[in-house]
């Protein structure tokens, strides 16, 4: 069988048999791809305890029949702020998962590679807020998958979204109400359309969740991906959930289904 190495991140895992484990590896030089580790759950094994989620490090790898079977492993990020921190896990968690979802087999994406290394090697690091990081990563991948949310103007009309749109309507010039009766507040945030939609637009139809002109700012500092900038805004609890709701709903909408870690990662995170 001929061996090779591999950058790898492991991004599931599967017990089978008595000691072996079935492992979803994304490798910088071959993609994404299954590989079995065999043995490894006994303690003798030298790779005991190494191959886990979120496990990275080059790797040897026999090419196998059916699957490609690790022979060696060397960790290069240490895992360890992730299993003391349930919050931090979470958010990898859903790094991984979204790593598994959005990855083709055996199709090397150098670029998402290095997000999802980076991601997870943040994550783990316990001066980087978590929500931050997450939300950092789902506009990068957003954007990598030309997902990215329309924020500089209306995903419907296209019009140029102005600082002033939302007091429009707060100032009370504009008594327009939308169908179902109720005064619409501003902006409206819609994955379906593709973004942020303007005021105009957010009243001619049934209102998209409404988004503040403040989120709309924080979402534009994250997509123009000056990390520094961004780790540098100071976000209450509002604001970290409207960043969040919006990257959560268009990545959602994108891949057409929900993500259990998601669901998880909201239930346990930590306020502001
Ligand atoms: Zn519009």
């Amino acid at each position: 069988m001929p061996v090779y190495s591999a950058e790898a991140v492991v991004l599931r895992k599967v017990d089978y048999g008595e000691a072996d484990r079935i492992l979803t590896i994304f490798t910088r030089e071959r993609g994404k791809l299954p590989a079995i580790a065999k043995a490894v759950r006994r303690a003798k094994s030298r790779m005991s305890g190494q191959l886990d989620v979120f496990s990275h490090g080059h790797m040897l790898l026999a090419e196998g029949k059916r699957m490609d079977v690790v022979t060696q492993f060397q960790r290069i990020t240490r895992g360890g702020g992730l299993a003391a921190d349930l919050p931090r896990a979470a958010a990898a968690a859903v790094v991984v998962e979204v790593a598994d979802k959005v990855l083709e087999e055996r199709h090397p994406q150098p670029e998402l590679f290095e997000m999802i290394v980076g991601a997870i090697g943040h994550l783990n690091d316990p001066e980087i807020n978590p929500r931050m990081e997450l939300s950092d990563f789902l506009m990068r991948v957003l954007v990598e998958l030309g997902y990215a949310p329309a924020l500089g103007e209306c995903a419907r009309c296209g019009k140029l979204l102005s600082s002033d749109e939302q007091s429009k309507n707060a100032s009370g010039t504009e008594q327009s109400k939308n169908p179902s009766g109720t005064a619409a507040t501003g902006l409206g945030f819609s994955p379906l359309a593709g973004g942020v939609i303007c005021v105009d637009c957010n009243l001619a139809e049934s209102p998209s969740p409404a988004i503040s002109t403040r989120a709309v700012k924080i979402l534009r500092v994250c997509a123009a991906g000056d990390r520094d900038l961004f780790f540098r805004l100071r976000l209450d609890e509002d604001d970290l959930a409207a960043l969040e709701g919006a990257l959560e709903a268009q990545l959602e909408h994108h891949l057409d289904r929900q993500l259990k870690s998601i669901d998880f990662a909201r239930k346990v995170r930590r306020p502001a």
